[in-house]
């Protein structure tokens, strides 16, 4: 398979086909992502991708998952997307599910109609990067999109038959507004209603603005029990029909995994407990990325 640069996927595709069909993030802003920093977002070249289809149909019979890769791959056109769709449905026939990332840039310029071709296609999965419900945070972090725009571009997928998994981020609101991001993401993941919620716990990395400001005194990134006070506050704050909350990435003090709603009470109820210091948190030098 051909890959250039490093190679990012959620945890949910470990043992994903990964096909990389483009490179870098059609964004690339965000203050405290450092993930594709110095990559230029290209489309990687027709013949390069059917290739690895190939190969895949050659060598890779025992994954039925298929993540397309890099940050952004509903963006590529809708002629080559389905071209690309299409080849993974005839050559890689026991592929169950294929999924990417999506931004609201790339979801806004699909239309309803070509997302349900994608989702006739195979494509059954987008993930989406919120973060933040919170307005002011969304502006701060460069994130490209307000509340209402995440709003309305997740229930557009959701409207298209693809299913829903939403990215937040503990601790990206700073000391100052940890609450209010809580709250609000939480008003805003109950508006979407996505099948999965996943919690990360923000890490700084040394190439991105967040982590300068940190450094130089301007945002301070809240400790552990801030965050699991927000976890809490988020969870609470979130109202799901059908779906599931988990906290469980590396990155995270307290993992946690909750079917909402009939899980809700007791994950909170754990959630108090780590607070009162009766369940131990992840140390420090256990955490990653
Ligand atoms: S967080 Fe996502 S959208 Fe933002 S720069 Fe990183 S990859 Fe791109």
């Amino acid at each position: 398979m051909d890959y250039q640069g490093n190679i990012f996927r959620p945890p949910s595709e470990a043992y994903s086909i990964l096909l990389q069909v483009t490179t870098g993030c059609s964004h690339n802003k965000c203050t405290f992502c450092g993930m594709y920093k110095g990559s230029r977002f290209t489309i990687k070249d027709d013949a390069t991708i059917m290739a690895d289809i190939d190969f895949a149909a050659r060598h890779c019979r025992r994954q039925n998952r298929l993540f397309l890769c890099d940050g952004d791959a509903l963006i590529i056109p809708q002629k080559r997307l389905v071209a690309i769709l299409s080849a993974i449905k005839e050559k890689l026939p026991w592929i169950e599910r294929v999924s990417s990332y999506a931004n609201t840039k790339s979801i806004k310029m699909k239309s309803a109609e070509q997302l349900e071709e994608l989702r006739q296609l195979g494509l059954t999965l987008a993930y989406m990067g919120l973060e933040s419900g919170d307005d002011v945070t969304l502006k701060t972090i460069n994130k490209g999109a307000d509340s209402a725009q995440m709003i309305e571009m997740g229930r557009k997928i959701k409207a298209a038959g693809i299913k829903l998994s939403i990215t937040v981020l503990l601790g990206i609101a700073a000391k100052e507004r940890s609450q209010i991001h809580a709250t609000e993401t939480g008003r805003v993941l109950s508006a979407i209603d996505p099948e999965f919620v996943g919690a990360l716990s923000l890490m700084l990395t040394p190439n991105t603005p967040a982590y300068h400001e940190h450094v130089e005194g301007k945002r301070y990134l809240p400790g552990p029990q801030e965050m699991l006070e927000e976890l809490g506050t988020m969870l609470a704050a979130t109202h799901l029909s059908q779906g599931l909350f988990h906290a469980n990435h590396a990155s995270n003090y307290l993992p946690i995994k909750a079917r909402l709603p009939e899980e809700k009470e007791q994950t909170l109820a754990m959630i108090n407990a780590a607070l009162g210091g009766k369940v131990n948190l992840k140390p420090e030098y256990m955490r990653a990325l």
